[in-house]
């Protein structure tokens, strides 16, 4: 299991956030389905949902890419019809419609990863929170051992 990272630089949590992995230690499963998230890392115990409507952020997020997809393919019918004004609108709505619906369960999981780096790099953990976390670590190694007796 790896060790918590001390002071991960955020272009260091930011990567592991998109690519699923707790931003602070860089541990991965953390979903128990695609759109199901553990409470607290595996790895390093820390808790993210750090208070009430912390994933907002994440929701944020996803909108801001699906939204973003959305207008790249409007911007390239625009592209296509100023070159050829007889370019066919059909695969554009068709193609976008399905951005908008696919999009944001494909990138769920991504969004909350990279808002929980995003938001551990605004707000550090406090002493409490590390305390939290280091003692739902030190349960969970007490009851692994507890079971392998
Ligand atoms: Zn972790």
């Amino acid at each position: 299991m790896p060790t918590p990272s001390v002071d991960p630089s955020f272009g260091r949590m930011l990567w592991r956030g998109m690519t699923k992995r707790c931003p602070r230690c860089g541990t991965g499963k953390l979903f128990t389905r695609w759109v199901r998230m553990v409470e607290r890392c595996p790895g390093c115990g820390y808790r993210f949902e750090r208070e009430e409507g912390f994933q907002l952020g994440g929701y944020v997020i996803n909108f801001g890419v699906t939204e973003g997809l959305v207008c790249l393919a409007i911007a390239g019918y625009i592209v296509a019809a100023a070159a050829n004004p007889d370019v066919a609108v059909w695969p554009v709505i068709v193609g976008g419609a399905i951005a908008a619906v696919v999009t944001p369960i494909a990138f769920f999981p991504f969004s909350r990863t990279i808002w929980a780096a995003i938001d551990l790099t605004l707000t550090p953990l406090s002493l409490v929170e590390q305390a939290e976390a280091d003692t739902a670590v030190a349960a969970r190694s007490s009851a692994r051992r507890d079971d392998e007796t």
